[in-house]
Formats: structure tokens, sequence, C-alpha cells
């Protein structure tokens, strides 16, 4: 009996993205990191990254990262280490973003005890304001990085359009590029890694704008939806629909499409709102807020309106549907980043391979 709800991944559909972005990227000279975070660690996933042509793997966590050790890449770690998990970092990553020197410190500590030397990309705040070191503190590390003996500064980065919405152009990129030179004149040494945002950076690449020097992407969601993230907008020759979701009805009749008695507040605390339209066909489907925010969803057969959702329960208005459904029908599902990443995290949803 096959279980739901399921989210399908084409693997063959992510294996063509791939493949047709590293080559893009690479008649840049740029190298892509294949960002797994979104799959929760899907062995399966990373496998076909590497396959499809990416030259590390990245993930925000440690755990995931651990899952790739036969897979014969680097594996980066994207979010900056925890304290409480240096170990594992050193242990099972082989290059970690950093901009705390303390952390550093530690990770120095610690892989010198594991007898390794640990690569760090040195994150540099250019203006989205989440990680990264300001630029007139760069000197300091630079001077203080360079006395641990078990560090390596392996390149920098700068992450942009995640927190502040910072769209990067040849302006803020240009000074990544800067700030290397500076960096590789006054150390005397040469960084092997430049690395210049995440799917945002492509629209760039698109219009041959990208400054020279950046010679590595981290690529997560363009790999899976073929979509740059600055402007949302779909890149051509990759396919957009690699994965769905698949949920099964449990309850349908007709009911009011008012509810009948006082409105006070619903399970999540807000008061909510209603239209009346009279009597609707209603369909309650078997998944709810504790797997997915439903307004991240869109269903794939366009007659049919989202409602609503509870912990479970997820409700639909499918009246103006040409299809006949059934209770123990399934419905489709498009998804989007924020949805795919909930539902892979959410252990109640089954994910399905092919
Ligand atoms: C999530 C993440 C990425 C990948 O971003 P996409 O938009 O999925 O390409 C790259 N770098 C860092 C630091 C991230 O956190």
């Amino acid at each position: 009996m096959t279980e739901y709800p399921r989210v399908l991944v084409d693997l063959d559909k992510i294996r063509e993205n791939v493949q047709f972005l590293s080559k893009k990227c690479k008649e840049s000279q740029i190298d892509v990191v294949g960002i797994t975070k979104v799959f929760s660690g899907s062995i399966e996933v990373a496998r076909v990254l590497v396959e499809g042509g990416v030259k590390y793997l990245g993930d925000s966590r440690v755990e995931n990262l651990k899952k790739y050790e036969n897979l014969d890449v680097p594996k980066i770690m994207i979010r900056l280490p925890m304290r409480s998990q240096i170990k594992e970092v050193i242990k099972h990553v082989d290059i970690s973003l950093n901009s705390e020197i303390s952390t550093i410190a530690l990770l120095n500590e610690e892989a010198e005890k594991q007898y390794r030397v640990h690569r760090i990309i040195l994150m540099i705040e250019l203006g989205d304001l989440r990680e990264g070191i300001l630029p007139e503190d760069i000197e300091n590390y630079m001077d203080q990085i360079n006395s641990m003996k078990n560090i390596k500064l392996e390149g920098i980065g700068v992450n942009l359009t995640c927190y502040g919405g910072i769209i990067p152009s040849f302006d803020n990129l240009g000074q990544l590029e800067k700030i290397s030179d500076l960096i590789e004149e006054k150390y005397n040494l040469k960084l092997n890694i430049i690395s210049g945002g995440n799917s945002s950076s492509l629209d760039l690449l698109w219009n041959n704008n990208m400054p020279k020097k950046i010679n590595n992407l981290r690529l997560g969601e363009s790999l899976i939806f073929g979509r740059e993230t600055a402007y949302g907008k779909n890149l051509e020759g990759c396919f957009y629909d690699s994965v769905k979701l698949e949920v099964e009805i449990i309850e349908l009749k007709e009911k009011q499409s008012y509810p009948i008695g006082k409105i006070g507040l619903n399970a999540f605390g807000e008061k909510p709102e209603f239209i009346d339209r009279g009597k609707r066909k209603r369909a309650i489907l078997a998944i709810g807020k504790q797997d997915v925010d439903q307004s991240n969803l869109e269903v794939i057969d366009e007659k049919l309106i989202i409602l609503g959702a509870s912990s479970d329960h997820l409700v639909l208005d499918i009246t103006d549907s040409e299809k006949e459904y059934k209770v123990g029908d399934i419905v489709e599902f498009k998804l989007d980043y924020g949805s795919l990443l909930q539902l892979t995290t959410s252990p109640y949803v089954k994910k399905v391979f092919n």
C-alpha cells in the first residue's frame, strides 16, 4: 500500500539541472558547492549532485554532512559552527564558514587534538546583515588566523539575499574581489575559494556581469527548482518541477463556507476571517501545519482553493473542479523552497526518489 503524504523527487530532473548549471558556471571558472539543506541531508540527492558535477557538498548541519562520508568530494559546513559542536565539525567537515575569531580558535585547538588541518572560509559582511566580519576587521582577523597552525584559510565568501534581501551586484561582489586582492598581497598567500554567494548570484552570471575573481557559488534552490533567487526568474534550460507533494483526502462533504456560531480564536490563537459563499464542496486532506505551512503550497489542479489548515488537517474548497474527487483520492501540490524544507524535515512525510 502506498503511504501518504509523500514528496516525490525526480532525481533525473535534478541531475540535469545540476549538469546544466555546473557547466554554465564552469564556463566562467566557477566551481559549484551543491547545497543539500532543503532535503534534510538526503544521501540520494547528495549523490546526484556529485554525479551532476558539483565540486563540493554543503549543508548547514553537521548531522547531514556526516551522512556523506562515502561521497568523494570535500564537505562544507555553510552555517557558522556552534561551540557545542566543535568536535563533530573537525571530524566530519573539511571546510567551514566562519566569522567569529573565538570559534576559529576553538576549531584550531580541536584540529590539533585530532591531528588535522581544518580549512575555513572567512565570511565578509557586505550589506545583507546576516553572517560575516566587517571589512575593517579583516587585518585583525588575518593576523590571528595566520598564527593558528591547524587552521588553513581556504578562502573568503559572502552571503547575500538571505536576511536583508540585498541583491548581488558587480559592485558588492567587486568589493569581495578587492578584499581578496588585499589579503593575497598583504599576507603573500593564495586564496583558493572566493565564494560569491548563493542562487541569487546567478542573474549576474547570466548577464556576464560577475567579477572575474569570483570562482565559487553555493547553490541549493537553483539546482532543485531551476530558478535564480534575486528576482525569482526561471532559468531557461532547467526543470522547475523536480519535486511534488501528494496528499490523501479523508473527508469530503458539502458544508457552509461561513462557520456557524460565535467566532473566537482558532487553534493557533488567531482570529480567523471568512467569506460567506454559501454551501461549498469541501475536502479535508491528511496533512497540517505540523508538516508544512499551507501558505507555501500551490495545488496543481488550479480549480482547488486552499481554505486553511490546523495542525493535522488541510481544508480545500473543491467545488469548482471538473474532477469528481472521492474520499481516498490523492491531491497533488507544487512546492517551493519553504514548503520543501518543511516537508523533508517532517518524519510523517514519506520521501520517494525516482
Ligand atoms: C542556504 C545557503 C546557501 C544556498 O542558498 P540557495 O538560495 O538555496 O542557493 C548558500 N550559502 C549559505 C550560507 C546558505 O545558508
